[in-house]
């Protein structure tokens, strides 16, 4: 995992690794229409330092797998867990998502907030569809644009990005295709990325760059970090994360 030290060592001690909230998590809950009282097994994917992992079990009565392929990150889920009294419904899993251990029908719940971009939507929902029981439910946030067209240089920074980035009726429309009936989406507000991401983030900088003496590829981090930050701010009335919510059908 050498690659990955400085986005790790950036990144852990955040509260969350992507734009979202406990707000927005909690209204996903509820347009999901789970039965809070009956017994529940989630995976929680792309689960980071477990921002969605905490609540959901604090929640809902469920057991929730949170898999995440980098160790670090799921270490400091381990201790939040731990300090809030949740470890008995957590476990943790190190790998990756796009070759998941899990077996078929396992889950109740799918729940992936800001990180099936990875792998891409489509290979994400269709892929994990077969881990979710008749009837069970996919939570997947994934960036979308919010409005029909869009500045040229907005389109080719996230064409670049994240070619999949598309329209919520496109991603709906993805969804029904691939066996899925959408029961839910809303679009994440702003403070989701500028108070609860992109801020800390950006108050990280300067630790970040000296505890990596100042090198030239934490030197790129920071100005990525920063690019997207200032498009984002520029173009925010363009995209967002959408929060998709689905049952999967027979
Ligand atoms: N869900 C968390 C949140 O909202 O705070 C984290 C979102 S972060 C933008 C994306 C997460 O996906 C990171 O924790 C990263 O380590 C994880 N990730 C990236 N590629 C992965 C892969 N192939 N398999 C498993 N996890 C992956």
């Amino acid at each position: 995992m050498e690659d990955y030290q400085l986005l790790i060592d950036l990144h852990k001690g955040a509260d969350r690794q992507g734009p979202g909230g406990d707000a927005e998590t909690r209204m996903a809950i509820d347009l999901s229409m789970v039965d809070r009282a009956a017994p529940l097994q989630i995976a929680d994917i792309g689960c980071g330092t477990g921002s969605s992992t905490l609540l959901l079990a604090q929640q809902l009565n469920a057991q929730i797998t949170a898999v995440d392929f980098l160790q670090d990150f799921l270490e400091v889920l381990e201790s939040k867990a731990d300090r809030a009294g949740l470890s008995g419904k957590i476990s943790t899993l190190s790998g990756s998502m796009d070759s998941l251990p899990f077996s078929e029908g396992e889950f109740d719940v799918i729940w992936s907030e800001g990180a099936i971009y990875n792998i891409g939507f489509e290979k994400g929902v269709t892929d994990w569809r077969r881990y979710l029981k008749v009837g069970g439910i996919l939570v997947v946030s994934d960036i979308t644009w919010i409005t029909a067209s869009r500045p040229s240089e907005l389109q080719t920074y996230w064409q670049g990005e994240y070619p999949e980035i598309d329209v919520a009726s496109a991603k709906i429309g993805l969804l029904e295709k691939k066996g899925y009936a959408p029961i839910g989406y809303f679009v994440l507000p702003e403070y989701c990325w500028l108070d609860n991401y992109y801020r800390p983030m950006q108050n990280s900088f300067k630790s970040f760059l000296n505890r990596n003496g100042n090198s030239e590829e934490a030197q790129a981090i920071v100005e990525a970090g920063n690019r997207e930050i200032e498009l984002y701010e520029k173009y925010k009335t363009h995209y967002s994360y959408g929060v998709y919510i689905a049952k999967k059908l027979d």
